[in-house]
């Protein structure tokens, strides 16, 4: 069959490239809509890097991390407690494992259900409507009405860092990492830097972050970057901010990993994280061939319907960037297919919760003091402190804090901002108030559950009425 000619078997109301959240709602939601679709992966594995490599795995490794190293439990039982000595990788491979195949075999079974056509191979365009799939047995060529590219993103590498997988290693690598090392350097303290810095800081590995940027995770909340530095430094991590790495490498006559920095500092571990931001994958989607240009990383450009300048091919979740979360991706791609077949939807962008699993833990959803100030907007906070919440010294954490921010004259509320434990499930409390235009007055005349830390939304939104 010439290289552009499909059978009507192989014609698709939507093909969707990857198998990640994006991938797998947009699918979804199409199929829901009784279309015909084909969904292409060229892992052996589907999940994407939300199962296989990023959020779950990292995730499962914090929970292993928390409750074998005892971390939380020794301000009652004492500085040494731990559920285990001497935790190796193996610990926390073992758990991800189990998880992982869990996860996988559960949406497995939401594409069979729904009727969704899987295809193992590598997905390449030929034209506006014909995509090659490529795999050891041959290729396949498949005719497709519309597209939705969730190609996702793998971990950008630099040509100056010798990367190995072993003593210097990047985020998809920690999985198959042998040993933990005794120190790490981590460069790049962005998100995902901070999360594993976080968590080999917990095991007692002790961490040196870089970065070149003097300040971490300009679009949080100043008081929760503050209050996560220290108790990170309590934890032994050393930061090294405003420095710009030149070279890193290995030592083999002293087996030590080192990061030469511009001001003239070494660093030296027993391994290295090199976390500087992703690259996407639509440099392999072959978009020469439908006249599909992306930006510097790969990114594809998407309207607020997430289509391209190409009407009938959509992209969603990591391939178009911020916030590049596993939460948002699922809905873009839900989103995506809606407005293919004829729903037309939106996340609005103050409504967008953001998790970031250090250790403590951190949530937000809404607006910032800073964004507030730089837009000359009033407000007024509320604030509670976990030292103040009985359920919070139950769970030994006494360093949190909830911080409502809300307009002064209309108690309208404008943004939740969390640090400690349980952050990433309590802020959801406030998120719905947010959405639906509550007022701090809601929290004040509400009754909560006791002991709960929800009860900390009841106690800051009477230390901020008490400010009026
Ligand atoms: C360490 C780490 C921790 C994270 N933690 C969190 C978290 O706690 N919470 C959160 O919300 N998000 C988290 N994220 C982000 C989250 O994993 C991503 O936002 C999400 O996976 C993006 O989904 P996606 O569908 O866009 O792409 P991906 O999950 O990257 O999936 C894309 C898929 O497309 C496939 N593909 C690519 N090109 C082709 C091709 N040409 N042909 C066929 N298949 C192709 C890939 O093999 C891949 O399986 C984390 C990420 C990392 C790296």
């Amino acid at each position: 069959m010439p290289a552009t000619e499909t059978s009507s078997n192989n014609s698709y109301d939507l093909i969707v490239v990857g198998s990640g959240p994006a991938g797998q709602k947009a699918a979804i939601c199409a199929a829901k809509l009784r279309k015909k679709v084909a969904l292409i992966e060229r892992k052996r594995t589907i999940g994407g890097v939300c199962v296989n490599t990023g959020t779950i795995p990292s995730k499962v490794f914090r929970e292993a991390i928390l409750y074998l190293s005892g971390l939380r439990q020794r301000a009652f039982y004492g500085r040494s407690y731990a559920v285990k000595d001497n935790i190796v990788m193996q610990d926390l491979v073992f758990r991800a494992d189990m998880v992982m195949a869990r996860e996988i075999e559960v949406i497995k079974a939401q594409l069979r259900r729904n009727r969704v056509t899987v295809f193992e191979g590598n997905a390449r365009f030929l034209d506006l409507h014909t995509m090659e799939v490529a795999n050891e047995d041959g290729y396949t060529l498949l005719r497709g009405d519309n597209f939705v590219i969730a190609c996702g993103t793998r971990p950008a590498h630099d040509a100056q860092i010798p990367i190995d997988g072993k003593r210097i290693f990047d985020s998809d690598q920690v999985h198959e990492l042998q040993e933990l090392p005794r120190e790490l350097i981590v460069v790049g303290a962005g998100i995902i830097g901070l999360e594993y810095a976080s968590m080999f800081a917990a095991l007692g590995v002790k961490v040196t972050l870089l970065d070149q940027r003097p300040t971490l995770l300009d679009f949080v909340d100043r008081e929760v970057i503050e209050s996560l530095c220290f108790q990170l430094r309590q934890l032994g991590t050393v930061f090294r901010l405003g420095e710009r790495v030149v070279s890193v490498g290995f030592d083999a006559d002293r087996d030590r990993v080192f990061a030469k920095l511009e001001s003239g500092k070494t660093v030296q571990g027993g391994a290295l994280l090199y976390a500087v931001g992703r690259q996407a994958n639509s440099d392999q989607l072959n978009l020469e061939a439908i006249g599909l240009a992306p930006d510097g990383r790969g990114k594809l450009i998407v309207n607020e319907n997430y289509q391209t300048a190409i009407p009938h091919i959509y992209a969603a979740g990591d391939v178009i960037g911020f916030p590049a979360l596993a939460s948002t991706s699922m809905e873009q791609g839900r989103l995506a297919s809606s407005h293919i077949f004829g729903t037309v939807a939106n996340i609005p962008p103050n409504l967008i919760p953001y998790g970031i699993y250090t250790i403590p833990e951190i949530s937000m959803v809404g607006a910032t003091e800073e964004q507030l100030t730089r837009d000359k907007i009033p407000y007024e906070t509320g604030i509670a402190r976990y030292a103040e919440l009985a359920k919070a010294q139950m769970l030994g954490d006494d360093q949190g804090f909830l911080k409502l921010i809300f307009d002064p004259s209309t108690l309208k509320i404008l943004g939740v901002h969390v640090i400690g434990e349980r952050a990433v499930e309590i802020v959801h409390i406030g998120q719905a108030v947010l959405a639906l235009g509550g007022t701090i007055e809601y929290f004040r005349d509400t009754v909560f559950n006791y002991p709960t830390l929800a009860e900390a939304f009841k106690v800051a939104a009477l230390d901020g009425l008490n400010k009026l």
